[in-house]
Parts: C-alpha cells; sequence; structure tokens
C-alpha cells in the first residue's frame, strides 16, 4: 500500500526529485546534517509560547498554530522559498479534504524576521493534485531519478549519498 504524502515530502519534491525518493524510500541522513541542526536550533529557540509541532494523521506537521486558524511553518532562509509556500498550501489543501477550511498559512523566517502569507487558490488545488501523481510515481521507481547537480547539493543531508 502507498504510504501517504507527508508535508516534508512535498517540500523535498520541490527541492529535489531524487532527495524526495530518498526520503520516501526511508533513506534518511538528515540527523548529522549541519543545516538539519541549525533548523532544529531554531525551531527550539523561536516561537517559544506557541504550542509546536501539531501532527495531523502522521501526514502535515504544522510548526505552530496563532489564534483565528492560522497554520504557521518555520524556515530558516528564503532559498527555496517556493518549497515552503507549497508545503504549507499542502496542508491547507489536505485540512480542506478533511472539511477544515476558512484557515490560511503563513511561512514565518525568524532569522529574517520577516513572514508571507499563504492563501490556497482553486489553481493551487489543481496543481496540488498534478504534483501528487507525478511524485507517486517518482518514488514508486526501483531506483532514484537521475543525478541532477544544483547549487543547493553541497548544502543536502544525501550529498555524500549523491556524490561518492
Ligand atoms: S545532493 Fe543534490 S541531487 Fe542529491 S538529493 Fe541532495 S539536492 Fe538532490
Amino acid at each position: 500500500m502507498d504510504k501517504p504524502i507527508s508535508g516534508t515530502m512535498i517540500y523535498y519534491y520541490m527541492v529535489c526529485k531524487r532527495k524526495v525518493w530518498y526520503f520516501y524510500n526511508q533513506i534518511q541522513m538528515e540527523a548529522d546534517n549541519e543545516n538539519v541542526q541549525i533548523g532544529k536550533i531554531i525551531d527550539e529557540n523561536t516561537y517559544e509560547r506557541e504550542d509546536k509541532h501539531i501532527n495531523i494523521d502522521d501526514v502535515i506537521n504544522i510548526d505552530y498554530i496563532r489564534s483565528k486558524g492560522t497554520l504557521h511553518e518555520v524556515k530558516k532562509s528564503k532559498k527555496i522559498e517556493e518549497a515552503g509556500i507549497m508545503q504549507i498550501k499542502y496542508y491547507l489543501y489536505y485540512l480542506k479534504q478533511k472539511g477544515v477550511e476558512n484557515i490560511n498559512g503563513k511561512v514565518d523566517y525568524p532569522l529574517l524576521k520577516q513572514s508571507i502569507n499563504i492563501e490556497l487558490t482553486d489553481e493551487d488545488e489543481s496543481n496540488i493534485e498534478n504534483m501528487l501523481v507525478d511524485l507517486k510515481e517518482i518514488v514508486n521507481k526501483p531506483l532514484p531519478p537521475l543525478l541532477e547537480k544544483k547549487q543547493i547539493c553541497k548544502k543536502c543531508a544525501y550529498f555524500e549519498l549523491c556524490y561518492i
């Protein structure tokens, strides 16, 4: 049976198709990666007063929810901004499928002291549906997609695996 597609998988799909293949197929190297550790430190030291990490169905893991139904996703930089935005749109999409509407999202960049407001449009919904079809096709293949060198590779947890 197919595993559910989580928000992290959507994020990785946007960043690198090979990365989402590794992650879905349970090859995880995140714990030792310096960038992941920086992310954890930000997580532990920001927004301390909020209820954090609200997990729904193991599919979405919302960083925190503030009043008036705003879901927050915290990122350390804007480098892969589009992926962070899509991750929170996926949360809004997933909750809408469950009948939860009239909520919105925010991506927070505490290090930059900035936030971006996110709404889910009809176009986003159809993009997410197409993305889910493509993502499932990729992760169910026996091998990961071919390596395409990118700027972000040097900071990726899977660098050593891709570049041995
Ligand atoms: S090292 Fe590069 S190609 Fe490999 S998973 Fe990471 S981002 Fe993708």
